[in-house]
């Protein structure tokens, strides 16, 4: 029998809706997608990734059964689920044994449902008692919720649902390009111009999205930050400062006052590499604007200053009264399916679910009340993402992994070296829909269902709770994680707490997540269905829920939003006489972060079939480099080679590469692991590198 399913897309943070129409007759996969027009979110529109997703769900690109391997070095075997999680458990609990509760880690992911993520933090304080659980999430927007949280006491990517962004005057979009990484979202972007406003993006490419607005600027990688610090100072010296707004709901204004006056056109067109002529340009057109919005996506924010880049962005709109206001405002466009609800329900290592703080007494006994356990028994904050990557198998850190919804072997910073630290693991467990490269190197493989077979919520970029449905059953041996984590608590000792099913766990994370920050009390299955999805904080079945924050007061201590008051400093890696440009590194529009689903998908693959280095003509003629030949690139972590793509889209100082692939063309066995000292966040965005033609090497 045909049915037909209304869901959501599995990729990015926009969360599309989509139908799906299942059936043994409809396709090799048993199922296509149809429109879903009424979502507001894209309302039909959808993207070749999110149209093609059904590719994913065909048996031969999939697991369909647990894999082990029997000795190290050894081939992975087929196996049944028992064997396969007796194998965990007990090396799980002999790990923790012989080493400590924190030789034991969890690494989850930015695109597992609210369920999952929530799951995943109660299974390893509450089962493994182990404070080392961190999520690839933190390489995404961990910079943006830091400053977000410092600025305005509470961390939602958009503080307003994208239907506003039309009505504002002026929005700076600063390190995005969702012409490729959101194609549906573009068309707020053109409605805004559309509708008389305007349009500046900041970005050291010229990409599509850059292509549409009306003022690019193209700083040098790394630059945003002296950039934001130039424009606060015009429009301190502009005198377009909202001294009304300033007065009645911030604190700190003359630090950001005196960091602005460092800041002068002249010294900032150095750093940065904009004229001068164009910064009092975008000054003009933000300070004069009555309304305004800035949006950063993971250019600023993948720095190890993003927590002060992002900052100095948000003080701009302080300045000058753009937050906290209707058709204004600071937002981050998240990346992940669940980069919003990935990082509110407890899978991060200083956090438990509502987005409470581990550290805080008062959470922990209200989370502990709700897991029926000793508040004294929950451990502290663990390592962050790249931190507990880096430890692997070293003296005092983590030996038996869990790893779920990531692939860190092309994901993580200084790949190379991740991948010699998962290497060196006693147990090295992964669970995933496919055999991704982290998967090739586990000691026990674990076949997960994935979004059309289960049921579960995620949070789109704006906040807005949404639910996917199970459309079809997942092939025979193909378990989810909710149930793997309920197999093992049982074989570890936890009959309770653990339930197979998405709502039931959704259940509890509401009670969870009641009076915290992210509150989802009031949110049910129900609710979402009938009302196309749920903005938190809804803490009572009676409440709306909250589209716009701030609006009244911010979510301070004092009700005022606070200044950063940062200065401009270098990136931890600035081109040198051995390594003289910048890398940066990116997305491409038919793949989706390491590719490992999207790589699958015969239609995306042919639209982008691998890696490549983009850089200008000035520079491909100085290093005797045509279109499509070899280059190798190097940074002081290790070096990649990739086909020359010559484009005058990108800055003579700085080459581009994609980073969805495996392999000789992985752009991060390049990039820089240095931390972000706020939000840990490793500095993706830019290191310094050498390329040289490869001649007489294979792609
Ligand atoms: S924009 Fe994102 S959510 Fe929408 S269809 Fe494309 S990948 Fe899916």
């Amino acid at each position: 029998m045909t049915t037909t399913t209304d869901t959501h897309c599995p990729y990015c943070s926009l969360q599309c809706g989509m139908r799906l129409r299942t059936g043994p007759e409809v396709g090799a996969a048993g199922a296509e997608v149809l429109e879903r027009p009424g979502f507001p979110v894209n309302r039909g529109a959808l993207c070749g990734k999110g149209r093609s997703a059904p590719a994913l769900l065909a048996r031969d690109v999939r697991l369909t059964g647990p894999l082990l391997r029997d000795r190290p070095g050894g081939p992975l075997r087929s196996a049944g689920w028992p064997e396969a999680l007796d194998r965990v458990a007990e090396g799980l609990a002999g790990v923790r044994e012989r080493h400590g509760a924190d030789a034991v880690g969890v690494f989850g992911g930015g695109g597992l449902t609210n369920e999952k993520a929530y799951q995943l933090g109660k299974f390893a304080r509450v089962v493994l008692r182990t404070a080392n659980i961190d999520y690839n999430g933190r390489f995404c927007m961990s910079s943006a919720a830091a400053a977000h949280r410092r600025a305005f006491g509470l961390d939602r990517g958009l503080p307003f649902p994208l239907e506003d962004i039309p009505h504002t005057d002026c929005l700076i979009l600063v390190g995005a390009n969702p012409a490729e990484t959101m194609p549906p979202a573009l068309r707020y972007f053109r409605e805004l111009r559309e509708n008389g406003g305007t349009l500046i993006v900041v970005d050291p490419r010229r990409t599509r999205t850059a292509a549409e607005a009306d003022l690019h600027l193209q700083p040098r990688p790394g630059g945003d930050l002296a950039l934001a610090l130039g424009l606060l100072h015009l429009v301190i010296a502009d005198g377009l400062v909202d001294e009304e707004f300033v007065a009645a709901r911030t604190t700190g204004f003359d630090r950001a006052h005196a960091a602005a006056m460092a800041h002068w056109p002249d010294r900032v067109e150095r750093l940065t590499g904009v004229p001068a002529a164009r910064l009092r340009e975008a000054a003009a057109l933000f300070g004069r604007a009555a309304t305004g919005m800035v949006l950063t996506a993971r250019g600023p924010e993948q720095q190890s200053k993003g927590t002060d880049t992002v900052g100095a962005w948000i003080d701009l709109c302080l300045a000058t009264g753009k937050a906290g206001r209707p058709r204004s405002g600071y937002g981050c466009l998240t990346g992940q399916g669940n980069g919003q609800g990935g990082r509110e329900h407890g899978q991060k290592a200083d956090q438990l679910p509502g987005y409470r703080s581990i550290e805080d007494p008062a959470a922990r006994a209200h989370v502990a009340g709700v897991w029926g356990v000793d508040p004294e028994t929950l451990p502290g904050a663990g390592r962050s993402a790249y931190e507990l990557l880096d430890g692997l198998g070293q003296p005092g850190g983590v030996r038996a992994l869990l790893l779920a919804g990531s692939n860190p072997v092309v994901s993580a910073p200084n790949a190379g070296h991740v991948a010699g630290r998962l290497r060196a693991l006693d147990l090295l467990v992964v669970a995933d829909p496919v055999l991704s490269e982290t998967a090739r190197l586990a000691d026990v493989v674990l076949p997960a269902t994935q979004w059309a077979e289960e049921d579960g919520t995620t949070t789109n970029l704006e906040g807005r709770v949404i639910l996917r449905r199970r459309a079809l059953d997942p092939p025979e041996g193909v378990r989810s994680e909710l149930w793997v984590l309920r197999e093992l608590a049982a074989r570890l000792g936890v009959v309770d707490g653990f339930p197979a099913e998405a709502e039931p766990v959704f259940d509890e994370l509401r009670r969870a997540s009641a009076g915290g920050d992210a509150d989802y009390a009031g949110i049910s299955y129900r609710r979402i269905a009938a009302e196309d999805g749920v903005f938190w904080p809804c803490p009572d079945t009676a409440h709306p829920g909250t589209p716009r924050l701030f609006l009244d007061r911010f979510a301070t201590p004092d009700g005022r939003a606070r200044f950063a008051g940062v200065t401009h400093r270098p990136a931890a890696e600035e081109p040198d006489r051995d390594y003289p440009l910048y890398l940066t590194t990116g997305r491409v529009l038919a793949q989706y972060q390491s590719g490992a689903q999207t790589r699958r998908v015969p239609e995306l693959n042919a639209a982008a079939p691998g890696p490549f280095v983009e850089l200008h003509p000035r520079l491909a003629a100085r290093l005797a480099v045509g279109e499509g030949e070899l280059v190798s690139v190097t940074s002081r972590r290790g070096r990649a080679v990739a086909p020359a793509r010559v484009t005058d889209t990108i800055r003579p100082d700085t080459v581009f590469m994609p980073f969805h692939w495996p392999g000789a063309g992985r752009a991060n066995t390049l990039t820089n692991p240095a931390l972000d000292p706020v939000s840990r966040m490793p500095e993706f965005k830019l290191c310094a590198v050498r390329v040289e033609r490869a001649e007489g090497e294979a792609s």
